[in-house]
């Protein structure tokens, strides 16, 4: 990855505005590099994600797992939720890395709360082959459960 790597490290304090909106290369970078923060000494399977708001500010998380498991949080929604509670609700984009994955694919959990919060988001997963694949939040989630008609920063009514 070499220089984007390297600039994408540069960017990557959480919460930092970027000055010029991160490539999709960038933000996968910022996942990988999440992933090796991750907190996992049970399942032994980092996972990164990185999330671009549409202020072009960016969130990063690692999964953290607990000696009680259903304690443990994924990386998705740690990005998420760092930055929900760093005040932002519009979001672009989130990449995943699960490096030890063939394909790093959001499990259910995170599917339905990102969908509360970012339906038409665009999701980049990370392939064991260097490639990424990239859908949506909603494509993730068909018919997606909401209780609310509308969280805050979606501005889509559908
Ligand atoms: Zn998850």
């Amino acid at each position: 990855m070499g220089d984007i790597y390297r600039r994408a490290q540069r960017q990557r304090r959480d919460g930092d505005p970027i000055l010029a909106m991160i490539t999709d290369h960038e933000l996968m970078a910022l996942a990988i590099e999440a992933s090796e923060r991750a907190y996992c000494p049970y399942s032994n399977f980092p996972v990164g994600a990185a999330l671009l708001c549409a202020d072009g500010t960016v969130f990063t998380g690692a999964n953290v797992e607990n000696g009680v498991n259903s304690l443990s949080i994924c990386a998705e929604r740690t990005a998420l939720f760092k930055a929900i509670s760093e005040g932002k609700h519009d979001f672009v984009r989130i990449a995943v890395s699960c490096p030890k994955a063939d394909l790093s694919s959001p499990c259910g959990a995170c599917r339905q709360v990102l969908f509360e919060h970012a339906p038409n988001m665009n999701v980049l997963m990370a392939r064991a082959d260097g490639s990424v694949l990239q859908t949506t939040v909603r494509d993730l989630l068909p018919h997606g459960f909401r209780l609310r008609t509308q969280a805050p920063g979606t501005s889509d009514s559908s």
